[in-house]
């Protein structure tokens, strides 16, 4: 969350009705937060967790799902990929906490061949979020289940399989059409995270026109998303760290990051309590999920 300055943050250009009309109003910008809202609620999160250096996608996607201040006791932040120190992290997350519990859970994010192709030949390392699901014992979700409608695509609405990745016969989604789509699958498990990174991208890129464009697709998914919202249904929106809301830096950025609940007033009320750093979401969700 940046400054309300058109120069540098792409929130104070994009039209994101259905992201104000959540917020009453207001834009993701920092002094935006804390708001506690009708239909939703945003906190402030430090991503940064008082370690010096710019907070980096491996660590803080392994805090996010684990809880733990691995930045402090490694004592530095690392990404993209995570190294064997962070990855040792990740061989108890809440993909394998939930999983151990009984409980149904999912990265609802599906990948290309050419993805598993780069993992089998050791040209890719996975990235936090995926290794924690692998760790996990669960299946990453592939073409056949992207085709099947049983995952979404990474840049919601298909366009990517299409036009970069060989599959002209790709399910084709609007917006809002990814947005309900992704509500339903995600009412299938008890945890489900969908994992979104072509905003980091526009962010080291710095482009201004694609970041814009990017995010008034975000909010029109969102408002998919929110026509399949119920009381039995929690929606948490963060991130890992800054970047696109400085575009003035290619860098990443050691601004708070959002925490944006959206769901029934008390559960958002009880999610959120003493939310104030990034280790603090992995306990919520827990708590969340377990007591619900
Ligand atoms: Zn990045």
């Amino acid at each position: 969350m940046g400054e309300n300055n058109q120069a540098i943050n792409p929130f104070a250009n994009a039209k994101m009705p259905n992201l104000k009309s959540l917020l009453d109003g207001r834009s993701l910008f920092k002094e935006s937060a804390p708001f506690h809202g009708e239909l939703a609620t945003l906190i402030a999160i430090d991503p940064n967790v008082g370690v010096a250096g710019l907070p980096q996608s491996a660590t803080g996607q392994a805090m996010l799902l684990t809880g733990i201040n691995i930045s402090a006791e490694l004592g530095y932040h690392y990404g993209p990929k995570p190294n064997p120190e962070v990855a040792a992290y990740l061989n108890d997350s809440l993909f394998s906490r939930f999983a151990k519990a009984g409980k149904k859970t999912a990265l609802l994010n599906a990948y290309p061949p050419r993805y598993f192709d780069g993992i089998d030949s050791g040209k890719r390392l996975y990235s936090s979020i995926p290794l924690a699901v692998t760790n996990a014992g669960l299946n990453l979700f592939t073409q056949e289940d992207f085709l099947a409608g049983r995952a979404l695509s990474a840049d919601f609405t298909g366009d990517g399989w299409r036009t970069m990745l060989g599959f002209p016969d790709a399910p084709a989604m609007d917006a809002p059409q990814a947005g309900r789509k992704l509500a339903t699958l995600a009412k299938e498990y008890d945890f489900a995270l969908f994992e979104y990174w072509a905003s980091d991208y526009a962010g080291h890129h710095q482009e201004m026109d694609k970041a814009v464009e990017l995010m008034e697709t975000f909010d029109k998914v969102l408002s998919g998303l929110l026509e399949e919202m119920n009381d039995e249904f929690l929606v948490l929106i963060t991130s890992d760290h800054g970047n696109m809301e400085d575009l003035s830096t290619r860098r990443h950025t050691d601004a708070d990051v959002p925490a944006l609940a959206i769901g029934n007033k008390s559960a958002r009320d009880e999610f959120t309590r003493d939310m104030k750093k990034i280790t603090d979401i992995a306990p919520a969700i827990w708590r969340t999920v377990v007591n619900s």
